[in-house]
């Protein structure tokens, strides 16, 4: 115990406050002090403030009139400005809370802690393109014990938003398309922030976000409407938040958009009835930025004070930024129009997250001399996170890049982010330093030395002249991390002006050419695959941007990420996903690959989902299962033997997917359903096996419930969703 840890005895009788008794269950304290509250105290506690301000403040801390505050960071030291926001205040707030309101309920401090806090790694997509939901939960542990530091005890992640639409900002920010690996590695990130028990100092309370089918926005416009019935969100969209309530998430967010016609904040069936009822999630439910408030710009309340009503009843606990519970809630109350019943749940939600949280009994965030600034192994993870995320798409030969014998100058490095390293840190990062990221040109220069010519960042004539001189160019192609993110959507998913005149140009030189792409979402490649000898995706990769980027250039590691997302052909063909479903008029291989559903292109993606190459090649044997049948209750065993058959090592992931040919609705044409990472040495072949469970191919059929259907399931494995062997089993009834 420290000296900034309050007890019963340091503040005030136990006997007045008994639900300072930590050997009590977290349900007792909290009707303890339910028990005591007024209804004002109640409503307080439903009350998020922005940057809050311990002098301004005060007097509404001490009142209890402010449950929880975003974007405070740091303990103590002050309550400076740095760029507009307050810092240095957290401790000064929790004491006018603490020590200075009549019930001295701690306030909860919560930030944007989203793919790192100081050591920042890939963003959320480039983590699911490792495919490894233990490197997601390193990211997500290293981040929490950085962001403890500055005084944060909750984060707004992992985003679960499934992302079939690369127009919208946010897919920087989801964990791809599929509900499978998006819900695997949104429960790694939980288990990274949260740790096995929240209460841990260490740790933070995560925040699965955006409840839901945000992704689903129209014409990807950020916060536009969506138009999905019950049986698709059931199907995908629903499915990751479900994951990440199972692996313990203590919070959940609503999200901005409507779903056929009702605002997310108002969603009583969503909410209420299905997140908190059907699958029973005891954690609080917090609004996103005024998302309560929106209610009435949506149209669907008249004024704050029915949008507080709706928002309430539908289960929405803590009221970001907006202030209408504030306002409106206790007369809500009053007037009959409110259950306080209602109110008390909210309530109860919160402060089953303070207990468990253990605020009360470490309200204090100071941690005097403990530094959160970058160390080797908080890079270290940031390394191996940065290399996982690059996704080898095209290789003709020229990667890995031999220079061993290079003369000087025989590598040219050019594009707009050589040496920007804050543009490589992505979205969504308030705390990371672009001086911290290693840069490309840095770990080229620190690995090739004078071999090396790094041109200075912007495209220009001098980079052709250079190109002109050069064995091989490098060139540095993409989005900046501002071109992706919230209310970052584009019409047009070619890369930015100027980048394809300067590929153009270098590649009319005919020498080795290697395209790497960094972006926070799936671009048009098409010309960059034609034009360049080698491309690498690589999302935006964080603090160790340069050095993961030398690694796998040079060869020192094998490329193994894989896309988390599917590539359409063209901004017209968007969306284009594993979700497509068959539908009565089929598209026959044979004769539609070259007609397709458009009459000026195919229709096909560009690159599919989970594709990636590694500097070998492997092969794929077909599929066998260990029975031709299983129970609606029980499982197979599918083997598939891989083999390396090039001569440098790989981690291959071995995918596999399913279809279920007749079912009670249209089901997807395949589905992810599991993978494995597999280490192969060259000239290695290894089995791999899958169990699968009937129960994996369960779908909510057409009454909404959820079911397995017997008669044939088509198991599929291969390197990606394109390049996949079948094999059926037949599903049969449970023995009675
Ligand atoms: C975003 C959330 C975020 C919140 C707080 C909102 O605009 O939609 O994802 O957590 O702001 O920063």
């Amino acid at each position: 115990m420290t000296d900034t840890t309050v007890t019963a005895d340091s503040t005030t009788h136990a006997s007045e406050r008994p639900w300072l008794d930590a050997t009590l269950p977290v349900e007792e304290r909290i009707d303890l002090l339910l028990a005591q509250m007024t209804l004002a105290e109640k409503v307080g506690q439903t009350h998020q403030v922005a940057n809050i301000d311990p002098d301004a403040d005060a007097a509404e801390i001490a009142a209890g009139r402010i449950s929880s505050s975003l974007y405070a960071s740091g303990p103590t030291g002050g309550n400076e400005r740095d760029e507009g926001v307050l810092v240095g205040n957290i401790d000064a707030a929790q004491r006018h809370a603490v020590e200075g309101s009549r019930l001295g309920i701690p306030l909860l401090f919560g930030r944007d802690v989203i793919h790192g806090h100081r050591t920042v790694g890939p963003v959320p997509l480039g983590i699911a393109a490792s495919f490894d939901e233990g490197l997601a939960e390193q990211v997500g542990e290293i981040a929490a014990r950085e962001a403890v530091v500055d005084g944060v005890a909750w984060t707004f992640a992992p985003m679960v938003d499934l992302s079939e639409e690369p127009r919208w900002g946010r897919v920087a920010e989801s964990l791809g398309e599929t509900p499978v690996l998006s819900g695997r590695l949104a429960a790694g990130l939980v288990r990274g922030f949260q740790g096995d028990d929240v209460s841990d100092p260490d740790r933070l309370a995560a925040c699965a976000k955006h409840f839901a089918g945000y992704g689903l926005a129209a014409g990807g416009r950020d916060y536009d409407t969506v138009s999905v019935g019950e049986n698709t969100l059931r199907n995908l969209h629903l499915r990751p938040f479900k994951d990440a309530v199972d692996a313990g998430v203590t919070t959940v967010m609503a999200a901005f958009n409507d779903v056929d016609g009702i605002p997310m904040h108002a969603h009583e069936h969503l909410i209420r009835e299905v997140l908190k009822g059907e699958w029973g999630f005891d954690g609080m439910v917090v609004a996103d930025w005024n998302g309560v408030g929106q209610i009435v710009n949506a149209g669907v309340a008249a004024d704050l004070r029915e949008a507080a009503a709706l928002a309430i009843r539908a289960g929405v606990d803590l009221d970001m930024c907006g202030g209408a519970y504030l306002a409106h809630l206790g007369e809500l109350v009053e007037s009959g129009e409110v259950e306080l019943a209602l109110v008390d749940d909210a309530v109860r939600r919160v402060l089953r997250l303070k207990f468990r949280l253990g605020l009360f009994e470490r309200p204090y965030a100071a941690r005097p001399g403990a530094s959160n600034a970058p160390t080797p192994e908080t890079r270290e993870v940031a390394m191996r996170a940065g290399q996982a995320a690059h996704v080898l798409v095209k290789n003709d030969g020229v990667l890995p890049l031999d220079l061993s014998s290079a003369a000087a100058g025989s590598l040219l490095v050019s594009g707009a982010f050589v040496d920007d390293g804050d543009a490589l840190l992505g979205t969504w990062v308030l705390d990371g330093r672009g001086e911290d990221v290693v840069t490309p040109g840095e770990a080229l220069r620190e690995r090739l030395g004078d071999r090396v010519t790094v041109a200075d960042g912007r495209f220009s004539d001098v980079t052709l002249m250079q190109a002109r001189g050069a064995e091989t160019t490098v060139l540095l192609l993409g989005e900046h991390r501002s071109r992706s993110g919230e209310a970052q959507s584009v019409v047009d998913i070619g890369l930015p002006p100027g980048q394809l005149e300067v590929l153009r140009a270098v590649a009319a030189f005919g020498k080795p050419l290697v395209a790497v792409v960094y972006t926070g979402r799936p671009l048009d490649l098409s010309e960059v695959l034609d034009l360049a000898d080698a491309v690498v995706v690589v999302w935006h990769p964080g603090t160790e941007a340069g050095n993961a980027l030398a690694s796998v250039l040079l060869g020192d590691v094998e490329p193994s990420g894989r896309l988390p997302m599917t590539f359409p052909l063209t901004t017209g063909h968007i969306p284009t996903s594993t979700h497509q479903r068959p539908t009565g008029r089929l598209i026959r291989a044979d004769v539609d690959h070259k007609e397709g559903r458009y009459i000026d292109a195919l229709t096909y993606p560009r690159l599919p989902f989970g594709f990636g190459l590694s500097y070998t090649t492997v092969d794929y044997g077909a599929p066998t299962v260990s029975a031709p049948t299983m129970t609606t209750d029980g499982s197979v065993t599918l083997s598939v033997t891989v083999t390396n058959t090039g001569e440098r090592p790989c981690r291959e992931v071995v995918q596999l997917y399913f279809r279920d040919p007749v079912a009670q609705v249209t089901r997807p044409l395949v589905e992810l359903t599991d993978w494995a990472l597999v280490d192969l040495d060259p000239g290695q072949a290894r089995e791999v096996t899958f169990d699968v469970c009937a129960g994996q191919t369960a779908y909510a059929g057409r009454d909404l419930t959820t079911r397995v259907d017997e008669g044939e399931i088509v198991l599929l494995t291969g390197p990606d969703a394109a390049r996949l062997q079948p094999v059926s089993v037949t599903v049969t009834k449970k023995d009675s």
